[in-house]
């Protein structure tokens, strides 16, 4: 048995900060002796940036135990409190603040015990890498090198254990079958179990659904359909029943596309019902996501040879751990943790993903190892693969062999968006130096293993001498796009080059004419009478871009043209790289020609088909990026023509996917509009009794702009609900000061609250910490509003502040004005409103409530809502006592007053 630790311990919350010395009781402590003594001595913590954060002090560091975690456990899920951490180390989670600090060394006992454990599954790999991370100086290194055993044979290279993929013929074209409803029931029946019946809209579904997959009648009209599942009818097992049949028997791969990241995971699980033996699973469904969210095992080697330094060379070696053990490489919403590159306050977690598509494909020595490969290779296999919207989108866009044609997108209601950014322009400045870094490569002082195009094509520059001439003059070229410091030069009036003179005189414009929507945040202006020197400097950086444009063109086909003649020196390897460049190449033009359309705008007429304004991005103030934006007017047309026209089957499902305005607005949000075939429908009622489980509050008397009496509603209203709460902001401001002045006094009472923009946590875990305690609250904007999946108790309470009017931006301005005026806000608000509402009942059983903290809700705005709630406006005190009434059955209940549904 080890000794126990000598090391202290601190907890700091919004409650107070409590110390434990070693062997002693823990005690409160003032925060300028907490902060005295973590600077003499390393203290046991969890999550030094936000500890720094509850003590003001920003520089904590100490014995992080999440770091500990992610070390021993690499790949493993864990919520990162004190209570979370317990359960996962298998150590009794504390009663009280004052009991979680002990726990705290409970904790970093029960880790460092897991050391000595034969069966320690992470074993291998950790001798080597706390040897690194103690020369980094590691604050855990030397209490782990004390305890894990030195192997007696040298460890295998993270690299060497990586498994390889494997190459496989193409897949033969899909079997055109169709498959009958009643299969697809039966089906269903299976996947939902013995002894527990398919609900009626759920079997229903199943049944429709299979439509899709007939084989289609007509080239460029898909078996189309559009389906409303109302919340609780189970609808991803009614889609999965008849893709996964057809996917049988046909031999063909389902594409199931997502938004959230809270859906994809909840597919994933819905996976072992489909094919419960795990091996077969992994190759059968296959998660799969853009390349900027995997590790690079190019960027990791770099990385941990010395490319990184000082926090994020520790971050490295802990990704490290990690690779060796993740089940697909996925660093974001995969199975790193989420709280693991806040820890380094995300210094170089992005660098160790393939962001800026700097692959050198079969050049690289980790090819055949490669996550993202494994992962591309894995998805042609697959009967079913899961991805988000963007990745659907952009595969098609670009006309991949690997686009899907039997697609289900599932949150349809987010197609629009969707598509809205997957078809959009923008020559920014940060756009534009990430082309220039793509093109040259590394400049001045840059470190690290950055590649230009020229070593990409070592190849072709060695030996072809067209190829060559052509890839110099595209770096001479690339050279007149912004570089380094660009921003600075702007505001300081010197900008360098023809792009950065556009810079300059867009961010000129900006400023002279644009409104501020919420003070230090962006600011724009639409693209409309430009002023003599911005139509000049657009025509001098057009000529600039058309310069760059057409080397790179030459280079394209002269790639083209060895591929189809291939010389000698052309091997396998330098095929696949070439290719690789191709891919590459053809995306940056398709880019280039973007910006040079939206330039030769500048000065013209305008395309009615486009809405273009200018920019400046700003987060508190600070300035970060500036340029030029081009959205279509009605994005679901280049949808309708990229990706459903192609395809042989398309399902659009969703919650809330009609609204209340009916199948018209359904076919227009989701593109089925521009088909020229049939659209068919469906629609199941959400089988809730939500009468009975919800009810909607719309609070009368808080004053539209009295921060304070906001606050003071938050406060009571989450302790009327002891906690379990979700607050939505429409302003980040609003949101800070309201935390502010209520977070201390909720903990006080033991009711911990989390926020969204304040604390210095990524959102999935700040969900993952709300589920987690049914006491804790959470704060946050627009991303929460649709990306929860909290069933149960922990979510019993959504508090709204205001009516979630669209922001008026150049964009939405001209959407309005094309669809409706007024109306086309209406239906906005209403479907922010239901889908807010939707947090609320998840299953069975759940019950709870949806208050409005502002009485300028217009009642024709409540048909958001189901029908059967009721809606009441009442002042704050009558809410207070509705809250607790309807959660605890407290009395209070017959002194409200009800004003009845408004529906
Ligand atoms: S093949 Fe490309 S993405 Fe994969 S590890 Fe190598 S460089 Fe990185």
């Amino acid at each position: 048995m080890a000794a126990p630790l000598p090391l202290p311990a601190l907890h700091a919350t919004h409650a107070g900060i409590w110390i434990a010395a070693p062997g002693a009781e823990a005690r409160e402590a003032e925060r300028s002796e907490a902060i005295a003594r973590l600077a003499e001595t390393p203290h046991i913590l969890i999550n030094a940036p936000l500890v720094g954060q509850r003590l003001g002090y920003p520089d904590v560091s100490g014995l992080d135990l999440l770091e500990l975690f992610a070390f021993i456990h690499p790949a493993r899920f864990a919520v990162p409190t004190v209570a979370g951490l317990a359960r996962a180390c298998g150590v009794d989670p504390p009663t009280n603040e004052a009991e979680a600090t002990s726990t705290l060394i409970g904790i970093a006992e029960a880790l460092l015990g897991r050391l000595d454990d034969p069966d320690w599954p992470e074993r291998e790999g950790a001798w080597t890498a706390n040897a690194t991370l103690y020369r980094l100086g590691w604050s855990w290194a030397p209490f782990v090198g004390r305890r894990v055993a030195k192997p007696e044979q040298g460890e295998r290279m993270l690299f060497s254990r990586l498994p390889q993929w494997e190459e496989s013929a193409e897949r033969p074209q899909p079997r055109s079958i169709s498959v009958p409803a009643d299969d697809a029931e039966a089906r269903l029946a299976e996947l939902t179990g013995k002894g527990s019946e398919p609900r009626e809209g759920q079997r229903a579904m199943a049944g429709k659904a299979a439509t899709i997959f007939a084989p289609r009648r007509t080239a460029g009209e898909p078996n189309m359909l559009l389906a409303e599942a109302g919340t609780g009818i189970g609808k991803t097992l009614a889609y999965l029943a008849p893709a996964s049949l057809w996917a049988d028997r046909a031999q063909g791969t389902v594409w199931v596309s997502t938004f959230t990241k809270a859906l994809q995971r909840q597919l994933d699980a819905e996976g072992a019902k489909l094919v419960p033996d795990a091996d077969e699973r992994k190759r059968r469904i296959v998660i799969r996501k853009g390349r900027e969210n995997y590790l690079c095992l190019l960027n990791l080697e770099d990385a941990m040879q010395g490319a990184f330094a000082g926090r994020a060379a520790v971050l490295a070696q802990l990704v490290g751990r990690w690779a060796a053990y993740t089940k697909d490489g996925d660093m974001v919403g995969g199975d790193l943790p989420g709280w693991l590159p806040s820890l380094f306050r995300r210094s170089g977690s992005t660098a160790l993903t393939d962001r800026r598509g700097e692959c050198v494909y079969a050049g690289c020595p980790h090819y055949r190892k490669c996550f993202i490969e494994r992962a591309e290779r894995a998805g042609r296999e697959a009967d079913l693969v899961i991805a988000n919207h963007a990745l659907v989108m952009v595969n098609a866009a670009r006309g991949r062999p690997d686009a899907p044609s039997r697609i289900i997108f599932d949150e349809g209601h987010h197609l629009f968006d969707a598509a809205d950014s997957t078809f959009s322009v923008a020559l920014t400045g940060q756009e534009a130096i990430e082309m220039r870094r793509w093109i040259i490569g590394p400049e001045g002082k840059s470190r690290g293993r950055r590649r230009g195009l020229g070593a990409r094509l070592l190849d072709v520059c060695s030996y072809d001498e067209a190829g060559n001439q052509a890839l110099d003059a595209a770096v001479e070229a690339a050279r007149g796009l912004p570089s380094d410091g660009w921003l600075a030069r702007l505001a300081e009036g010197d900008p360098f080059g023809p792009l950065e003179g556009l810079l300059r005189q867009v961010r000129g414009t900006v400023y002279a004419r644009a409104k501020a929507q919420e003070a230090g945040y962006g600011l724009e202006t639409e693209l409309a009478e430009p002023d003599g020197g911005l139509v000049s400097s657009a025509a001098a950086a057009l000529e600039s871009l058309e310069a760059l444009a057409r080397p790179l063109a030459a280079l394209g086909r002269r790639l083209e043209a060895i591929l189809e003649d291939a010389p000698d020196w052309l091997d396998g390897q330098a095929r696949a790289r070439v290719e690789g460049a191709i891919g590459g190449l053809n995306w940056r033009r398709e880019t280039l020609g973007a910006w040079i359309a939206l330039l030769g705008r500048v000065g013209g007429l305008a395309d009615p088909d486009f809405v273009d304004w200018l920019a400046i991005e700003r987060v508190e103030g600070r300035e970060y990026d500036v340029g030029l934006h081009r959205h279509w007017l009605d994005p679901t047309r280049p949808l309708a023509k990229a990706v459903l026209e192609p395809a042989h089957g398309v399902l659009v499902t969703s919650a809330t996917l009609r609204g209340s305005e009916g199948w018209p607005s359904a076919e227009q949000r989701t593109g089925a509009l521009h088909l020229t075939g049939p659209t068919n429908y469906f629609e199941a009622a959400s089988p809730f009794d939500y009468a009975a489980q919800a009810e909607v509050l719309i609070v009368t008397d808080i004053g539209r702009n009295d921060v304070a009496a906001l606050a003071g509603a938050y406060a009571r209203l989450i302790e009327a609900a002891e906690g379990g709460t979700l607050g939505l902001f429409t302003a980040v401001q609003r949101l800070r000061a309201v935390h502010a002045r209520i977070a201390d006094r909720l903990a006080r009472v033991g009711l911990p609250l989390l926020a969204q923009h304040v604390d210095p946590i990524d959102t999935g875990t700040l969900v993952d910490i709300f589920r987690d305690d049914p006491h804790t609250s959470l704060l946050g904007t627009d991303a929460l509003r649709d990306g929860v999946d909290v069933p149960g108790e922990s979510l019993r309470l959504v508090l709204m502040e205001r009516v979630p009017w669209p922001r008026p931006t150049v964009l939405h301005a001209a959407r309005k004005l094309a669809n409706g005026g007024s109306a086309y806000d209406d239906r906005v608000v209403r479907a922010r409103l239901a889908q807010a509402f939707g947090r609320l009942i998840r299953r069975q059983g759940d019950k709870g409530l949806f208050v409005i903290l502002s009485s300028a809700l217009p009642s024709r705005l409540l048909t958001a809502f189901p029908p059967e709630v009721a809606v009441s406006r009442v002042p704050l005190d009558v809410a207070l006592q509705r809250v607790r009434s309807k959660l605890f059955g407290e009395a209070g209940a017959s002194q409200v007053e009800m004003v009845g549904s408004e529906q």
